[in-house]
């Protein structure tokens, strides 16, 4: 067993036995009063996550169930997908498995699409979305979200469509800033609770497009979820434990401030990225993400030659790191630094890593 503070999987997270905690409570009813003041008090606290106004959806699923109500409501027909790694490739498709053409503008791992490329393709085509990943959990980089929101913006007709799963709760999410149409997220990573939630925030627009579309299936149909927020309810039987532990954390969350957990997620990216340029030349490591783009949330770093030593080193110490992912799934591996872990955690990790790599 991993102890408590060792385990740097970019998703999922570590989680503190105190939120773990939270969760041992009696049932509550999902429809009585007490249950509809604890989703008040979550919706307004995730807002300030989200950086928006509108209610923040929380479904019951990963972060790919919030994903696909963003596609299935927010989407028509043609969707231009910004793609700097495996999850971005993973809305894209995701997009096609729901029937809509999409064109790709993808960039080689550990690079961003220039933004000219964007606003130059969504020139030329008829395109109703846009997806894109602020956090590329598989590569380790951000994207400039802020940049491509603005180039959206200019098509009234095109929604933006945010992933922000490893990036809410690590860096600043402004959805009614950039005017997005979705932002979503998940429970397992920046936020630090366990698997099981998924967040969706939809814009006014989204809603009427939603509106519209007919074939918006059930459990993911976001004007169930706008509904039922209207009365601080879920649509359906919502996780009462997960919803415990996320009243309890975004209430850990308040009490450190949002400036202060980003600055942590800043201070634990830099600990990890100057670790690997200083380890860089005696060890055969190096950084898959530029810098300027680096991820606050998880480092993924190309391996001298496969993972698989690295991992096995690291496990035999008692951490667990993170594999590679897509094209980089063997010759990469990652840190997830992200949620409640400290740089004083981080840099206690690196200095296992080190001599795990130096052995090799
Ligand atoms: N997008 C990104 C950026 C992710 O990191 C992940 C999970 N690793 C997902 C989407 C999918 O989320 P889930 O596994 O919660 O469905």
């Amino acid at each position: 067993m991993i102890q408590h503070g060792h385990f740097f999987v970019p998703g999922p997270t570590e989680v503190r036995p105190e939120v773990l905690e939270a969760m041992r409570r009696p049932m509550i009813f999902h429809r009585n009063a007490e249950m509809e003041a604890l989703m008040q008090r979550v919706t307004t606290r995730l807002g300030a996550v989200f950086g928006t106004r509108r209610p923040v959806h929380v479904i019951t699923g990963s972060g790919t169930a919030a994903m696909e109500m963003a596609v299935r409501g927010g989407s028509r027909r043609r969707v231009l997908s910004v793609v700097h790694g495996d999850f971005g490739e993973r809305f894209a498709k995701m997009a096609e498995s729901c029937g809509r053409s999409v064109e790709r503008l993808t960039a080689k791992p550990g690079d961003t699409v220039p933004l000219d490329r964007v606003r130059d393709a969504l020139g030329k085509g008829d395109f109703d979305a846009v997806t894109a990943t602020y956090s590329e959990t598989a590569t380790g980089v951000l994207a400039d979200i802020a940049g491509i929101a603005s180039i959206v913006r200019e098509r009234p007709d095109c929604l933006l469509l945010v992933d922000a799963v490893s990036a809410a709760g690590a860096v600043p999410v402004t959805m009614d800033a950039w005017d997005a149409g979705a932002v979503v997220s998940a429970s397992q990573k920046a936020l630090a609770l366990p698997p099981g939630l998924g967040f969706a925030a939809v814009s006014e627009q989204f809603v009427e497009r939603a509106r519209a579309l007919g074939d918006r299936g059930t459990y993911l149909d976001v004007l169930r979820y706008e509904e039922f927020a209207g009365k601080h309810q879920s649509p359906t039987t919502p996780a009462v434990s997960l919803l415990f532990a996320l009243d309890f954390q975004l209430g850990e969350i308040e009490a450190e401030s949002l400036e202060r957990r980003f600055a942590r997620h800043t201070a634990m990216m830099t600990a990890c990225t100057a670790w690997v340029r200083g380890v860089e030349s005696a060890t055969g490591v190096a950084l898959v993400a530029r810098p300027g783009s680096f991820s606050p949330s998880v480092t993924c770093i190309r391996a001298k030659d496969t993972n698989a030593p690295v991992l096995r080193g690291m496990r035999a110490k008692g951490y667990e790191l993170g594999g590679g992912q897509g094209e980089l799934s063997k010759t990469s591996f990652r840190v997830g630094h992200m949620g409640d872990h400290t740089v004083a955690g981080v840099e206690a990790m690196l200095d296992v890593l080190e001599q795990v790599l130096r052995a090799l």
